[in-house]
């Protein structure tokens, strides 16, 4: 019998996609460069059949692309050829949101969206927030060890989450749905596979950590006039503004493309950066707290949103989708230490524009958290290809000891450049993890490792 088959035989036929019966969602992420059609998609409804069809595929040797919303942007879950795919798109659900412990145990394929809105129905906070939001299931957000626009407050996916269930390569299903704030008892199994990129289990189900809700949050947009004055601001605003929910730094290259394209105006100059802050803290300290920066010379204008749109034009403009249709737009997401990153962009981009005089090269992003995104467009002289860009962003990084993904994962697309973030006594611990869990290397091949 063919693995198809069995596949079949053991899950039913509603299970299994194959031929016309899936379209181009299952070839790539939103990195766009998956390109491989898979074989067929398998689509377990619980635990029991994932763990049936891992079972299956490592007895038969055949090789697994696991597959969540498809929002990665590293090319984690893209097939390659010969792949079949495992989605979890049918396993979905909350299963229940427990208030006396604040936790919430959800299945894999749930969308994060669904995972905050029940939350919140319950007076809960969910911290993990993203703008793929609507897309992403929290199986890929603890896959891929998400970030988002909360870190700085809360920490990423791995700190949100107490219990993890998760399918090994040959089928075996390891329970661990703790829901106790403390538990020590031996090693931690579950960070493991959080931030593993589906190459050590499938994450089936978890068990989250919730928060009281933050309370009404006001947002902010400062200008300013050098990198120094950003970071000296993130210290101010982290010690006078009690909770701050968000730093998000925009160089003036990305602020402006971006706030031309959708026609929002916001100062009535230019500036070298712009910093979207948010916060709880009540109106006075929030106008005490700039007026204090406008004062010292720390920030050279400022604005608070007084309504909920004009914060969404404000986050908009952070968003950058205009930015998007710049012709071959590459997009980084690198980190290095705080203090560092202004230095990190004036030399990476000079090295940039060296190579290619026109170029666009921008930069933004969660720089509270010490993470920066580049955007780099241009075109490409014969012999030349993106992996030039890639060579001068990631060697001019190295020579800050940052570090080649903050948030996004490895996947396929940053495994050639892993040894510039990782000593080779790393990388062989990590091959080591791999071999044992994994031995004949079926989960998600040719990624991370
Ligand atoms: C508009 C937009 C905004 C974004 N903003 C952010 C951001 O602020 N911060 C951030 O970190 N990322 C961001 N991303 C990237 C992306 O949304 C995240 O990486 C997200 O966590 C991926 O989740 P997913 O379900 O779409 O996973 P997928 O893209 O389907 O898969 C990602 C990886 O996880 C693996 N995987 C998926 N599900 C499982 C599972 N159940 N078990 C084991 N492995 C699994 C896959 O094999 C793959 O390696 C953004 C993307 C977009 C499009």
């Amino acid at each position: 019998m063919t693995l198809v088959d069995r596949l079949r035989a053991a899950l039913g036929e509603g299970s299994l996609l194959e031929g016309s019966a899936f379209g181009p969602r299952h070839v790539s992420d939103m990195s766009g460069t998956g390109k491989a059609r898979p074989q067929f998609i398998v689509r377990p409804r619980n635990t029991s059949e994932v763990s049936t069809a891992l079972r299956l595929c490592n007895e038969y040797g055949a090789t697994v692309t696991v597959q969540g919303g498809m929002t990665g942007l590293a090319g984690g879950a893209n097939p390659q050829p010969g792949d079949l795919v495992l989605s979890l798109e049918l396993l979905r659900g909350v299963e229940n949101v427990d208030v006396a412990s604040a936790t919430m145990a959800v299945s894999a394929g749930t969308p994060l969206e669904t995972c905050q809105a029940a939350a919140a129905e319950k007076g809960l906070f969910l911290a993990l927030d993203l703008g793929s939001r609507g897309s992403c299931q929290i199986g890929g957000n603890l896959a891929t060890n998400a970030g988002g626009i909360r870190v700085i407050r809360y920490g990423m996916a791995r700190e949100q989450v107490l219990g993890l269930e998760v399918v090994l390569a040959d089928g075996t299903i390891i329970s661990s749905m703790n829901r106790m704030l403390k538990n020590n008892a031996g090693y931690d199994l579950k960070q493991l596979f959080i931030g593993s990129e589906g190459t050590l289990g499938v994450i089936t189900r978890a068990v989250l950590r919730l928060h009281p809700p933050p309370g009404p949050i006001t947002t902010m947009l400062c200008a300013v006039s050098s990198y120094a004055k950003v970071v000296t601001l993130l210290r101010h605003a982290q010690e006078g503004l009690v909770t701050l929910l968000a730093f998000e730094a925009m160089w003036a290259d990305y602020f402006n493309f971006n706030a031309n394209a959708l026609k929002l105006g916001f100062f009535a100059e230019s500036h070298p950066f712009n910093v979207i802050l948010e916060s709880t803290a009540n109106a006075d300290t929030i106008e005490s707290f700039l007026g204090q920066c406008l004062d010292e010379g720390l920030i050279a204008d400022a604005l608070i949103a007084r309504s909920q749109t004009q914060a969404r034009e404000i986050w908009s403009v952070r968003e950058g989708y205009p930015i998007e249709n710049l012709p071959n737009l590459l997009n980084f997401d690198v980190s290095l230490p705080i203090g560092l990153i202004g230095e990190y962009a004036e030399v990476c981009t000079t090295a940039l524009r060296a190579r290619w005089p026109e170029a666009h090269v921008s930069f933004y992003g969660h720089v509270g958290d010490s993470n920066v995104h580049i955007c780099v467009s241009t075109f490409f002289g014969a012999g030349e290809s993106i992996h030039d860009v890639d060579d001068i962003v990631y060697s001019v990084l190295g020579s800050y000891g940052g570090s080649i993904s903050a948030e996004h994962g490895i996947g396929a697309l940053k495994r050639p450049y892993l040894h510039l973030s990782r000593s080779a006594e790393e990388l062989a611990l990590m091959r080591s993890l791999k071999q044992a869990l994994d031995p004949r290397g079926i989960l998600n091949p040719g990624k991370v490792i």
